[in-house]
This record gives structure tokens, sequence and C-alpha cells, in this order.
């Protein structure tokens, strides 16, 4: 028998009633503006959500994160926040910063780097038990707000424009192991790859494959990815998206050009968070797809980690 899921919905019952922060961010979050924009014939969602300030905006650099308490340390968290222990390795807790109408931080209970090594299968674990979840990973130049900090998100299903709109694609075959398969999905842009499969073990292969066909810049420990998972049918998903750039171009642009995006995994499922009203209100199709361009891997990258893959 799958507990978590109860003793998540009476977390969530708790913390909206005994954490104020919490409460005020959920009821805020239930009634912010929403719309939906066509890129290149996809559907995208975008939201205005001026909470999410904290982590668009988040300095990540050495020294900034060396100056702060973090946020994901039990000794720093706010004492009314409670967590579910998770395998002796994590914390469950509900985020106080939402973007889904139930968002979960699935955090270390040590402090240690942000890292999927070895940790994908504690994702399909989670997506597994976490069933009415999503359950996503943001590498540390990749949208994490605490790359210090090992942690997971999850958010409930039924927001991410992505859930569906793969189903139409034809899918690109690249390699399989047994029953399990990691395809190329074309519809999409950014660059995106999917394993489906129903056995954890093959999985985690298919996955390790792809992961180690991915670059990893100088100075740097991981690849840039970001990483969705979710059950569906007995089967798990895995989204991976390859990135190239932490930022796009207009994150960092004067005046009217300057929108302040910082793409993690929801934004690459087409799901744009944004904490600014002027941008929400005048962001464009074309501009969704420049930040697609300039943070994903390219066409000829996308060709590389396939061929890489197939060579392994
Ligand atoms: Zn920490």
């Amino acid at each position: 028998m799958n507990y978590l899921n109860l003793y998540v919905k009476l977390l969530f019952v708790e913390q909206l009633r005994y954490w104020p922060l919490a409460e005020k961010n959920y009821q805020a979050l239930s009634e912010v503006e929403t719309s939906r924009m066509l890129v290149r014939g996809r559907e995208t969602k975008l939201q205005f959500n001026p909470e999410r300030i904290h982590s668009s905006a988040a300095n990540i650099d050495a020294d900034s994160l060396k100056n702060r308490p973090c946020f994901l340390c039990k000794e720093n968290q706010p004492k009314e926040q409670k967590r579910l222990p998770y395998k002796d390795k994590y914390e469950i807790g509900v985020n106080p910063y939402p973007i889904f109408l139930r968002h979960l931080t699935i955090s270390s209970i040590h402090h240690e780097r942000q890292q999927i090594k070895d940790r994908y299968e504690d994702m399909l674990l989670l997506a597994m038990e976490l069933k009415n979840f999503l359950v996503f990973y943001n590498g540390p130049k990749c949208g994490a707000s605490a790359p210090d900090h090992m942690h997971f998100q999850a958010g409930k299903k039924g927001m991410l424009p992505l859930e569906d709109l793969w189903k139409k694609d034809d899918l690109e075959k690249i390699i399989s192991e047994n029953d399990s398969t990691l395809y190329r999905v074309h519809c999409l842009l950014p660059v995106t790859f999917l394993i489906r499969s129903r056995m954890l073990s093959e999985s985690v292969q298919l996955f390790n494959r792809i992961y180690s066909s991915l670059v990893v810049k100088e100075g740097e420990y991981e690849p840039m990815v970001n990483i969705l998972v979710w059950k569906e049918n007995s089967e798990w998903l895995t989204f991976i998206f390859p990135r190239r750039e932490f930022r796009p171009s207009c994150y960092n642009a004067e005046g009217d050009e300057n929108i302040l995006i910082s793409p993690a995994t929801v934004e690459m499922a087409g799901f744009f968070p944004m904490p600014r009203k002027s941008d929400y209100r005048k962001i464009k199709a074309r501009d969704i797809e420049q930040i697609w361009r300039e943070v994903s891997v390219t066409e000829e990258e996308a060709d590389c980690i396939i061929s890489k893959c197939k060579a392994l």
C-alpha cells in the first residue's frame, strides 16, 4: 500500500492552515492571471506570478551562495514548515512559492550539491509513489535556485502543455533496451528526448546512456539539463531537455528588450511563470521561440548526442 500520496495530502491541509506564508501564496496562486499562446503551432501557457521573483532573479554565483543561509537546510527553515521524511535520503515539503496548485520541494537531508548522477532512480520512485504529480529536476545552471543543495520538485499533473503535446508526435526511435525506448520528440522546440519504460532498471540504463552522451562544459561537474518524469498507465515517461545556456539574452537586455525569464524545466515544457506584469503583457511568441533556441542545445548538438548514444 502506498501512503505517500495520502501523507502529502495531509501535509498540504496542515501547512495551508498553520503556515501563513504558504496559505497566502497558494490562495494568491488560485487567483493569478494565466493565458495561452501558440508558439510555432505549439500550445504554451503563461502565468503572471509575482512571487516567482525569488527564483527568476536568484543570484547563484559562488559568492552569493556562500553568503546566504541555505533555505533548504533544516536549521534555516521557517518554524512553521513541516517535512515528510523519504527513504532516509530526502525530505518532502510544501513549496511556499508555488507555480502549481500543489507544489512540493523534495530536498536531500544533507547540504550537498545539485547533481542528478546516481539519483535518477529516485526520481522514478518518487514519480511512482506521487502518482498525481510530475517530478522534475533543474540542473545547477538550469533553473535551480539552490544549486548547492540537492533537490527535486514535484507539481500536480495537468498544468504543463507537454503532458498532452508529445502524444501528437511521430517519435523517432534512437535506442531500445528490451521493451523500453529512448526517442527524439520532433514536434517540440526546444530539443527534447523521451524515455518510455515500464521497467525501472531499463529506464535507468537508457538514462545513463543519454546522460553520458551529453557534453559537460569546462569547469562544470555535470551536463546542463532539465528532466521531467511522471508515471502514466504503468509507464514511466522521462523528458530530457539538454541545455547550452543558463539564461537567454533577454534576461540581461536593456530597456524594452529585457524580459525576466530564467528557464527551468517548466519553461522547457511550455509553461512560463512570469514575475513582472510588464513582461507578461508584452511577451510575444517570437520571444519564447528565441528563448528556447538560445538555452536549448542546437540541432547539430542534438545529432551529436544521438550518434554518441547509439555508439555506446
Ligand atoms: Zn542546504
